[in-house]
């Protein structure tokens, strides 16, 4: 009998998961359009010049040296054929016996799609890498100009968004321009720079519970964040935002050096031509084995996937629902495929959510408990490094990481030369109003 093809799309949590964990007859291809698996919760490190970019991705290939029935692909997946069971690449068409979808999700624009170019989502390397250049070459012509209007427009910083990512990286930009820059500036006062965080929701960090916002918020503005709630933007151009508060008819323009969208998420664009069901984001609806309906043989996990958990909620998009969802369903297909007794319907185990504010800031809910401030920034920091480990080749990477971690690394605020140019080119900032 030949070897069963087992096709894996995505190199993200849920399908390195379900690699790493399978052990079952077969060859496994993963296809990612990255050659890199990227560890997207510590992206705004990245975006705050806190982490290199070495530091938070590794490639693919060198995960599965060691695993000779796994070959890595690096190609876009662009069609998915179910009834022929093919899956189209822009170099190359792959046949499959099993397939796993984990391509994840993207950022929503919520249908104004031309805002990107001018306000860089937080989902790849290439968007940390997009922001924090933007960001530094900013304070460099903030420094040289002459201006003061000028100079405030460069120094200021909107982040739409007030969930996890908006929160984090709102903070992570506070404590480099309150405890870095100030340092390293002669002629601006970076830690006067305006940090702005946008939400159109009535609080910061909405899925926790009332408490526990109020108290993250609160740390924001305790690092110098100003928050904005009940706000909703009407239109992003270059270097300008429009406001409007709810309720109000009138609307405020301004002039803002960095604009970051830390606002909606869609599953893959992949999934919209899929004649299967989805929910409104996209995201495949799945059995209770996660496999797609009327498709066996096809597996949805991660952020791509709408499952309900155990009380009917849906199972939130983040990494350990990925994990959990890639381990599952290796654990099913080698059980198949090896004829044993079938495991039970997939439960997610939710082990709680955290988020920082700043280097020793956090809000953290684990079911009825709730934590801030250092303890809840310490569970953080354990549970992420637990994350790393997860690589075996990472332990010096993560020892070096942690001692960059605490004090700042230099390296990560170096702006390649293009760049620097083509921002300076860019930045000619519009007289507010007009
Ligand atoms: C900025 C940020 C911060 C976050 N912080 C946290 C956090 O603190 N805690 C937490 O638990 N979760 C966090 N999350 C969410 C978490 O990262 C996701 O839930 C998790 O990455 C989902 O895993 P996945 O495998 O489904 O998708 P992903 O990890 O997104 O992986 C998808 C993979 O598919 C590849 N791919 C996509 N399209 C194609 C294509 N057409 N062709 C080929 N390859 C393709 C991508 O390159 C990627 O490697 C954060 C996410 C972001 C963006």
């Amino acid at each position: 009998m030949t070897e069963p093809r087992i096709v894996v799309l995505g190199g993200g949590f849920a399908g390195l998961r379900f690699v790493r964990k399978y052990r079952g007859p077969g060859h496994i291809t993963i296809i990612d359009k990255e050659n890199h698996h990227l560890f997207q919760p510590l992206l705004y490190q990245v975006a705050s010049a806190a982490l290199s970019a070495t530091d938070i991705a590794t490639p693919i290939r060198s995960v599965f040296q060691g695993r000779k029935n796994v070959s890595v692909v690096m190609d876009e997946v662009e069609e998915l054929r179910l009834s022929e069971r093919e899956v189209v690449c822009s170099r190359a068409t792959l046949s499959y016996d099993y397939l796993v979808i984990a391509l994840g999700g993207q950022t929503s624009y919520f249908g104004n799609d031309h805002w990107a170019t001018h306000a860089p989502g937080l989902k790849t390397l290439e968007d940390a890498l997009t922001i924090r250049s933007r960001m530094l070459a900013n304070f460099e012509l903030a420094e040289t100009s002459s201006s003061t209007d000028e100079r405030a427009k460069l120094m200021r910083m909107v982040i739409v968004g007030a969930g996890p990512t908006g929160v984090e990286l709102a903070g992570s930009f506070a404590d480099l321009t309150r405890k870095i820059f100030r340092r390293n500036f002669r002629n601006i006062q970076p830690e006067h720079s305006q940090i702005l965080l946008v939400d159109g929701s009535e609080r910061v960090l909405m899925p926790y519970s009332p408490k526990l916002s109020h108290s993250a918020q609160a740390q924001l503005e305790k690092l110098g964040v100003e928050v904005q709630l009940d706000t909703m933007v009407t239109d992003v151009e270059e270097n300008r935002i429009t406001l409007q508060r709810k309720g109000s008819d009138e609307k405020e323009t301004l002039d803002a050096g960095l604009i970051v969208w830390g606002g909606g998420v869609a599953a893959s664009s992949i999934t919209q031509e899929l004649a299967t069901p989805k929910d409104r984001a996209g995201r495949l609806e799945v059995t209770a084995n996660l496999s797609l309906p009327n498709h066996p043989e096809v597996f949805a996990v991660g952020d791509i996937a709408q499952v309900k958990s155990k009380n009917g909620t849906a199972v939130p998009g983040v990494a350990p629902a990925a994990l959990q969802m890639g381990q599952y369903v290796a654990e099913y297909l080698q059980k198949k495929l090896k004829s044993q007794p079938l495991p039970p319907a997939f439960s997610y185990w939710d082990k709680g959510s955290l988020a920082t504010i700043g280097r020793s800031k956090a809000v953290a809910q684990m079911g009825k408990v709730e934590v801030s401030g250092l303890f809840a920034w310490l569970s953080w920091l354990l549970i992420h490094l637990v994350f790393l480990i997860d690589f075996r080749n990472r332990l010096m990477t993560l020892i070096q990481w942690f001692f960059q971690y605490i004090n700042f690394r230099a390296g990560a605020r170096i702006i390649p030369t293009d760049q620097f140019t083509s921002r300076r080119r860019d930045s000619h900032l519009p007289p507010q109003g007009e």
